[in-house]
């Protein structure tokens, strides 16, 4: 079995590209092949998610890329480009009258035939099919049933976030509220929460986490990601790591520290300064803006205290760019020498890396590789951020 990266995009490429277009750099448009060629060749992830598929401008650039023969349709699901395989997804917004809130999801299907099914029938319960991340009029549960007649996965989306997610505002305690807990393929953890947090909710204990990017752009391509035991990147093999068939299994999570997510603590986003769970006027300066933490909601919904599952370890890891101190130039440098990033991250030396870069750069890689990198927390909308190491 090979051990392969699968990184979840989320990246909203119907919104940036297809109707306002957004330059990444002066030759780089946020476009389906712009992501695959950064997944396949520079960043080095074998797998990756794009939350866009049900939109028939990707759909076409898909099929475009088919017929000139620079992608193929694997006999196990999932295009393959270059050395990284598409899992064709879509993010969704659910909002039926049993949530308390809006909650994202994610659908992830085998085949281009599958999902332009699922998206013809989403046309009808949607008012804009080409965008992302849209409100879909319909109950939750009707969408886990149509999305598994099509041999799909359904995954619910960052569910921790403070706003448009399961536990954020979606549910007052339980995902049964809303969903067919049979139907639900596994749990995307978010980034201000990782496995030990999320497994304080014993109702999590029979899913597997994922630790997806949710990347808006080119460079936060797998943000976080995670180790796959598999035979080879296809959807059906994903699928099998997902319930841990045959050997299969997610291998390692990696991610990012909550504490440098946007929403770890609780914060007033008029002032910007820490107040307690469910406060509701500011103390510091009266404003009613805020912004329940990732942290106190799952104290908040705890059910245990012991006997969480067997879980695969959870290294802490950002992106080289999130490294103070590592500018363009030194991550080109890199690139240059080591090829990818994946590689860069997990296998070059730390004699070779001091060879090329600062030592103190270098070190920050190594520490990161170890999952000891020193972090300041974030909240209200503010990321935390690695703290810069002094030589
Ligand atoms: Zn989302
Ligand atoms: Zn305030």
């Amino acid at each position: 079995m090979l051990n392969s990266y699968f990184a979840d995009m989320h990246i909203h490429i119907g919104r940036d590209i297809y109707n306002k277009p957004v330059k990444i750099t002066a030759s780089k448009n946020l476009t389906l092949t712009n992501i695959l060629i950064e997944a396949s060749r520079r960043k080095g992830i074998d797998m990756v998610g794009i939350i866009d598929c049900h939109s028939p401008a990707v759909q076409e650039e898909i099929l475009q890329l088919i017929h000139k023969e620079e992608a193929f349709e694997l006999q196990d699901g999932g295009i393959r480009f270059e050395n990284v395989t598409l899992i064709l997804g879509s993010e969704i917004e659910v909002y039926d009258e049993f949530c308390k809130g809006p909650i994202h999801v994610l659908c992830y299907f085998p085949t281009l035939h599958n999902i332009h099914v699922f998206s013809k029938w989403l046309a009808g319960k949607m008012k804009n099919i080409t965008l992302s991340s849209q409100r879909y009029y319909g109950s939750a549960k009707e969408l886990q049933y149509k999305v598994k007649e099509l041999e799909g996965l359904f995954i619910p989306a960052h569910v921790f976030t403070p706003f448009k997610s399961l536990y954020g505002k979606g549910v007052t305690e339980s995902l049964t509220e809303v969903f067919d807990a049979d139907l639900i393929d596994g749990i995307e953890l978010g980034l201000s929460s990782d496995t030990k947090m999320a497994d304080q909710i014993e109702e999590l204990h029979r899913y597997t986490f994922l630790t997806n990017s949710d990347s808006h752009s080119l460079a936060k391509i797998g943000r976080e990601y995670q180790q796959i035991k598999m035979v080879e990147p296809s959807f059906q093999e994903f699928n099998y790591a997902l319930h841990g068939v045959d050997g299969r299994k997610i291998s390692t999570n990696f991610g990012m520290n909550p504490k440098l997510g946007k929403y770890y603590t609780t914060v007033c986003q008029q002032c910007m300064k820490s107040v307690d769970f469910l406060t509701v006027e500011c103390p510091y300066c009266e404003s009613k803006k805020i912004v329940n933490g990732v942290f106190d909601r799952i104290q908040q919904l705890r059910s245990t205290k012991e006997s969480s599952p067997k879980r695969p370890p959870y290294t802490y890891q950002v992106p080289l760019e999130y490294l103070p101190g590592l500018g363009p130039k030194t991550f080109e440098t890199l690139l240059d020498h080591f090829s990818t990033e994946m590689n860069i991250i997990h296998y070059v030396s730390g004699e070779k890396l001091m060879k090329l870069i600062p030592e103190k750069i270098a070190k920050m890689i190594l520490d990161m590789r170890n999952g000891v990198l020193g972090i300041e927390a974030g909240g209200g909308g503010k990321y935390g951020r690695v703290k810069m190491y002094k030589k």
